[in-house]
């Protein structure tokens, strides 16, 4: 928890809009890196092995962003089944995954059990790989679908043995953005409310920002601070994860006119680095941007390298799918100057 003290002043949120937006963006990354060599000294960047795979694209809540859903009569639709998803993810592990990164549409045909059968038979056919499924959107589709709380939701994925959960479907934490890109998913309050219920529970997660549509920088401030409140409640993040949005083929990229530049994406690494003074690891990827942005986030107070993402859709449908190998991987990072590390799911190094 972060400890208020006149050596180490909190970032208001007046001091933080005022950065994001007018700070040269050297001056900002140099200093966040400075934030970031005293959290972690050394030269260790992690990055963990792991794979996305989506067991449906069938989904109801149909957010503008996504080129990802489709509707149950679509010519492309699909649900996998737990047997399908588990070779799926078995021939990731194979490959080195260590963490599977389980997501995908909001079906309502899916009920609890056949969301654990998942669950229980990857748990069974791939027994060493770590699963981290199912953001806080799914958590509320789920309460929903079965007319119970999202507590008892959280509690029976405890009781499968599920120790960690993504920060997705964040977007950004403010009811007008949301309203205006997501209008059918938990609200703000909610997204806050199920990671607080997690981590309570024990959960750890990660959060996330998707930027780069209508926000603006004091929404982008607003949703740091909602984050940082909530991690001084429960200290259940263990990182930040930020990325842009990717406008193909969907109907929200049809009303942008421009999308979010590497600049930007800088800019947000060194500000969550320098606001939330709680989070433990801040992730700049090689996936979300251009490889290169991910790199120099490494110099804008991040720590972590992300993913290797041996499978992935959801970015894939909107036209982002670039690969690395780990080698490649690794030359990035030793590239900027630090040490590769692989890591669990709990961030801790596994080589
Ligand atoms: S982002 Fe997720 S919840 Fe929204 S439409 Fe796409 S699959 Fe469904």
């Amino acid at each position: 928890m972060h400890q208020l003290t006149d050596n180490n002043p909190r970032l208001t949120r007046s001091k933080g809009v005022k950065l994001i937006k007018e700070a040269p963006l050297g001056q900002l990354m140099r200093r966040a890196h400075g934030v970031r060599m005293q959290r972690h000294p050394g030269a260790r960047v992690t990055y963990v092995c792991d794979t996305n795979p989506n067991y449906t694209n069938i989904c109801a809540t149909r957010c503008h962003f996504c080129a990802f859903w489709r509707a149950e009569e679509s010519s492309d639709a699909y649900t996998l089944t737990p047997t399908q998803i588990a070779e799926q993810i078995y021939r990731s592990a194979d490959a080195g995954a260590t963490t599977v990164l389980m997501q995908g549409g909001h079906n309502p045909k899916l009920k609890l059990k056949e969301w654990l059968a998942y669950i229980q038979t990857i748990q069974m056919v791939v027994p060493n790989i770590h699963i981290h499924p199912f953001g806080p959107p799914e958590i509320a589709f789920m309460a929903e679908n079965e007319a119970t709380s999202t507590e008892a939701i959280l509690q029976q994925l405890w009781d499968a043995g599920i120790r960690t959960m993504p920060g997705g479907g964040a977007e950004v934490l403010t009811d007008r953005v949301r309203n205006a890109i997501a209008p059918n998913k938990c609200s703000a309050q909610h997204w806050l409310e199920i990671m607080s219920q997690a981590h309570k529970i024990g959960f750890k997660t990660t959060a996330t920002l998707m930027y780069g549509h209508i926000e603006t920088p004091e929404e982008i401030i607003d949703h740091l601070l909602a984050l940082r409140d909530l991690q001084d409640q429960t200290g259940g993040f263990q990182s930040f994860i930020p990325w842009s949005f990717k406008p193909g083929k969907t109907p929200l990229g049809r009303k942008i006119e421009q999308t979010a530049s590497p600049q930007m994406y800088l800019r947000i690494i060194s500000m969550a680095r320098l606001m939330l003074d709680n989070f433990p690891h801040i992730q700049s990827s090689w996936f979300s941007e251009e490889r290169q942005a991910g790199q120099l986030g490494l110099l804008a107070g991040a720590d972590d390298f992300g993913g290797l993402l041996i499978e992935e859709n959801v970015l894939e449908t909107a036209g982002h799918s670039p690969t690395i190998s780990i080698q490649d991987l690794e030359q990035d990072i030793r590239a900027m100057g630090f040490e590769p590390a692989r890591r669990d799911s709990y961030y801790r190094c596994i080589n």
